[in-house]
């Protein structure tokens, strides 16, 4: 089957995707294999490719925002039918048995397995899951629609939830890319008050006709103070920015996987009065399920860029160099 491999990590533009040809995988016990028909683009893969992330395993298939069917059962698996449509997420394993796993934060498990990381991904025609981590996908929303869900939407959820914005309440969103686009309609849909702080003229425009309450650049302050803010964008810069945007108590919670370094911090300017900083790490199975259910409910749209899955390494290269607004998703 066609696939695509993280060589040796490179800039994007310099080729750190290779193509390769791999044996269809055969599924172990527990596992489903996806034949795949859609692989979002997350900001993730890049990191990977460029370096940014330690490779985990050499020549590993990235690719975690996997819509596809099930096409082979292996040994004991009981979730799902021949053809039932499905998607792999990020979260592709955990021991279940760790300290986090056994009070419910699987998403802190110390031994935790990663789709297109520590397993091979969605960038290739066919994929392995172990069913228990696979997910169900609304009806009503087609493949390309479905596939940002499955990582820019999950994370983003979980993110606006450890903002701790309360109904009503004020947001801020720093970097308007593939997941502050569907976070920011779930919180519009919540009724929250929104502003979306971000550059590029494209992703400026995507916000303001999603119906947010205001649009500026990066370090812009906002129209009022914040109850929290997501950032988005992978610059530890924006910290201090961002947390000097906050009301008394108010959250701001880093929603990336990386984040360039964060600057000096000033106590008094910028956590004095119980602000809080906080990371956003993966997600559990839980939130991934709610945040499903909430996407089909309220209608939650990506704005989609299709590529073909042999052109991924320009879809990851118009990431890098944000040439497109939404999310970048490879059609098998
Ligand atoms: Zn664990
Ligand atoms: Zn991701």
């Amino acid at each position: 089957m066609r696939a695509w491999a993280v060589g040796t990590p490179a800039p994007a533009d310099e080729g750190p995707l290779l193509r390769v040809e791999r044996e269809v995988p055969e599924p172990g016990p527990g596992q489903v294999r996806v034949a795949v028909t859609c692989c979002g683009v997350c900001r993730t893969d890049l990191h990977l490719a460029e370096g940014d992330l330690p490779p985990r395993r050499p020549g590993v298939v990235p690719g975690h925002e996997v819509v596809g069917r099930v096409d082979a059962l292996g040994p004991g698996t009981t979730r799902f039918a021949l053809g039932d449509r499905v998607g792999v997420p990020w979260l592709g394993g955990t021991d279940g048995s760790c300290r986090f796993c056994r009070r419910g934060d699987e998403n802190l498990c110390t031994a935790p397995r990663f789709t297109g990381w520590d397993v091979d991904g969605g960038y290739a025609e066919a994929c392995l899951v172990d069913e228990r981590f696979a997910h169900r996908l609304p009806e009503g929303v087609d493949d390309e629609q479905a596939a940002p869900l499955l990582c820019a939407g999950i994370i983003g959820y979980r993110a606006l939830r450890l903002a701790e914005v309360p109904p009503g309440g004020r947001l801020g969103i720093y970097g308007f890319g593939g997941s502050a686009h569907l976070t920011a309609q779930v919180a519009l849909a919540q009724g929250l008050r929104v502003h979306v702080l971000t550059r590029g003229a494209a992703n400026r425009r995507l916000a303001a006709e999603l119906g947010v309450d205001s649009v500026g650049g990066t370090t812009d302050v906002p129209p009022e103070l914040l109850d929290g803010a997501v950032l988005f964008a992978p610059a530890g810069a924006l910290v201090p920015v961002a947390l000097r945007a906050l009301d008394r108590s108010g959250t701001l919670a880093v929603a990336g996987i990386w984040l360039s370094d964060v600057p000096v911090l000033s106590y008094a300017a910028e956590l004095f009065q119980e602000r809080r900083l906080r990371s956003v790490t993966a997600n559990t199975r839980r939130d991934a399920e709610e945040f499903l259910a909430l996407a089909g409910r309220l209608g939650v749209r990506a704005t989609t860029t299709a590529y073909p899955l042999d052109d991924a390494p320009r879809a990851l290269s118009d990431l890098a160099h944000g040439r497109f607004s939404g999310a970048a998703v490879l059609h098998v």
